[in-house]
């Protein structure tokens, strides 16, 4: 028999089964999300690349070396992913290694 208490043992699984509950409902919505188009008209206006690579450094406002979507506060979800959801586009996942104009340094 086991030598966790029965208490113990019933506050584990609900813990457990609520984190698996979260966890699915956090992928299910991400991977329904579409990815933001380049020609999307919202993307267009804010001049959003999936490559920053291709962003010509000197036609940027903010001065920081190093920009793309993986580096900038704005960005949410899984690091690591390569389409992630962003705030300034709700709804939409855009590339990791992206970038807009709104690009802000994270804190
Ligand atoms: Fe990428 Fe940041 Fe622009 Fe969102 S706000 S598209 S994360 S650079």
């Amino acid at each position: 028999m086991s030598t966790i208490p029965r208490r113990k043992f019933i506050q584990l699984s609900a813990v457990a089964a609520a984190g698996c509950l979260v966890q699915a409902g956090r992928q299910a919505h991400a991977e329904d999300m579409p990815k933001l188009s380049e020609d999307d008209p919202m993307a267009k206006g804010m001049k959003y690349v999936h490559d920053a690579s291709k962003v010509d450094p000197a036609s940027r406002i903010n001065p920081a070396p190093e920009q793309n979507c993986a580096n900038c506060a704005l960005i949410q979800g899984e690091e690591g992913d390569e389409w992630r959801p962003c705030q300034i586009f709700p709804g939409k996942l855009v590339n990791a290694n992206g970038w807009c104009s709104v690009w802000a340094p994270k804190a």
